[in-house]
């Protein structure tokens, strides 16, 4: 079981627990993105064994008729083992999503986000979204990081493409060469990503940030260009701060959820990030 002070990061063990998150989410007007915890599987079984809950989770998402969809890590479903075992259960998670349209209320599919893990994953991270966003006519989206130099080039391919492109600040510690590294140089390079995708994207903007002055700046774009945004956040993080922007009209709100069994090194990590994160456990442990 996971204890009360996990529970604040994680939804649950089950993909249950997950999917009544997302219900009670959804009545507040913020829809889910599901994330079953787990990566970097150096044997077939584990990436294969999370690729079929995947499946599952789609098909459960579309008979449930709740607001939600996934997020996959490439490392989780195979990438260490090969680019091949990461693409064919790619291809199945993304198969299952869109057939399982037939159960969901607009038959769209449930929609799948491919999250960005280290630098050497970028390119074949991109080409697999490239596939499938043409596949599928734009029901999946891909995760970029401001941190790369790199990324403000890759995302004047990724405009010529259907699907949706969610840009986060980067998680990954990367090589000097590759990477900004002061925080007021990452700040930066997002506002630039920003500014680009609200100018040249089509299918909308996902803002992957809980900083309240790239959330301000996106909105401050959208009154110039009317592109569609949404926000994206954790759960856990500024939830609050979800539920007010869910009120505005104007944008639609995210909250990724992780669940699953493997919730230790998820919430040991969020910890460590942030000393009011870890108040908040300590103040946890001292209230029990
Ligand atoms: P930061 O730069 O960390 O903080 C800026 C400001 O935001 C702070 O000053 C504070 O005002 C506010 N803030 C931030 N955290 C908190 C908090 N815990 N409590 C209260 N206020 C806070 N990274 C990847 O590399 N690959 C991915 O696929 C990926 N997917 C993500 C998906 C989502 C939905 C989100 C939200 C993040 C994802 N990330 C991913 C992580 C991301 O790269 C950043 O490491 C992380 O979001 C921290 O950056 P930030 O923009 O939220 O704000």
């Amino acid at each position: 079981m996971i204890p009360p002070i996990a529970s604040n990061f994680v939804a649950g063990e089950t993909p249950e627990a997950a999917l009544a998150h997302v219900e009670a989410l959804n009545d507040r007007g913020v829809a889910g993105i599901l994330n079953l915890l787990g990566e970097h599987y150096e044997e077939r079984p584990p990436a294969d064994a999370d690729a079929d809950a995947y499946v599952d989770l789609v098909e459960a998402i579309a008979e449930r008729d709740v607001d939600a969809c996934v997020s996959v890590k490439s490392s989780q479903i195979g990438l260490d083992i090969g680019d091949d075992v990461f693409e064919e259960n790619l291809a199945r998670i993304v198969a299952a999503a869109n057939d399982s349209g037939a159960a969901g209320a607009d038959g769209a599919g449930t929609f799948v986000w491919i999250d960005m893990e280290d630098h050497e994953t970028t390119d074949v991270t991109l080409d697999a979204f490239e596939r499938h966003a043409l596949d599928t006519d734009g029901n999946v989206g891909v995760c970029v990081q401001a941190n790369l130099k790199r990324t403000r080039d890759d995302l004047e391919r990724l405009a010529e493409l259907p699907g949706k492109v969610r840009l986060v600040k980067g998680a990954y510690d990367e090589p000097a060469a590759l990477s900004y590294k002061e925080k007021a140089r990452v700040d930066e390079s997002y506002r630039n990503c920003l500014a680009y995708m609200f100018e040249a994207f089509d299918d909308g903007v996902a803002v992957g940030s809980h900083d309240p002055a790239m959330i301000e700046y996106a909105a401050e774009l959208y009154a110039e260009h009317g592109t569609p945004y949404e926000v994206q956040m954790l759960t856990g993080v500024r939830e609050s701060a979800q539920f007010d922007l869910a009120a505005n009209d104007d944008v639609a709100v995210y909250q990724y959820i992780p669940y699953g069994s493997k919730w230790f090194s998820y919430f040991y990590r969020r910890i460590r990030e942030r000393k009011s994160n870890a108040l908040f456990a300590l103040r946890a442990i001292v209230g029990n």
